[in-house]
């Protein structure tokens, strides 16, 4: 177990070092995207829901996308103790905002910054045996400032957690 933890924690490492060094960008349907990697998880029985019909072309990533929605995804599902985890795509002329919402116990406010910092885990989760190293929410940071992306932790107190990333820029429509 501790080396495949380790094989984890390098891995991460590795990517976090990289930093998102992906060349080209290419139109990708970003709703065609969620619903692929949203699919995976429910055919590995998690309860990971998306509802998204429209196209939403945009010019982007996608590996950097890919990976963001992972590493939140992940967490949604690993602190949540198997409660729904909601993923929602606004594909908006301006921008487009994609959710993910889940249940769980929420981070507290003042920890909103601190948790994207490197090894950064809160303390229920230190103690909880969900193996992670601290790292899928700096590797998220580093992604989003590479793109221009936002990202923020919506989190009323207890209520869950809903992490926002904005992909600002008009999509590319068919009309
Ligand atoms: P890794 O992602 O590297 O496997 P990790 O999940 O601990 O490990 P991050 O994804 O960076 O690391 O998250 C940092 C910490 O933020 C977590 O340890 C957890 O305490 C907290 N956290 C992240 N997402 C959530 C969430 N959806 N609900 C509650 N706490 C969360
Ligand atoms: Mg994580």
């Amino acid at each position: 177990n501790d080396l495949t933890e380790m094989d984890n924690l390098i891995a991460q490492t590795l990517l976090l070092a990289r930093g998102g060094n992906e060349k080209l960008q290419a139109d990708v349907d970003i709703n065609q995207l969620i619903q692929v990697i949203t699919e995976n998880y429910q055919k590995a029985g998690k309860d990971v829901r998306f509802a998204g019909d429209s196209e939403c072309i945009h010019s982007i990533k996608a590996d950097a996308l890919k990976r963001i929605l992972i590493n939140l995804i992940d967490n949604a599902v690993t602190y949540s103790d198997g409660l729904a985890v909601t993923v929602t795509c606004e594909c908006n002329r301006s921008d487009i905002l994609i959710k993910v919402i889940d249940q769980g116990p929420g981070i507290p406010p003042e920890k909103h910054k601190t948790v994207f910092q490197p090894f950064y885990r809160l303390e229920g989760s230190r103690s909880k045996a969900t193996g992670g190293s601290g790292l899928g929410l700096a590797i998220v940071h580093q992604l989003c400032i590479t793109n221009d992306w936002e990202i923020k932790i919506i989190s009323p107190d207890k209520k869950g957690t809903t992490v926002q990333l904005r992909l600002p820029d008009t999509p590319h429509r068919q009309e």
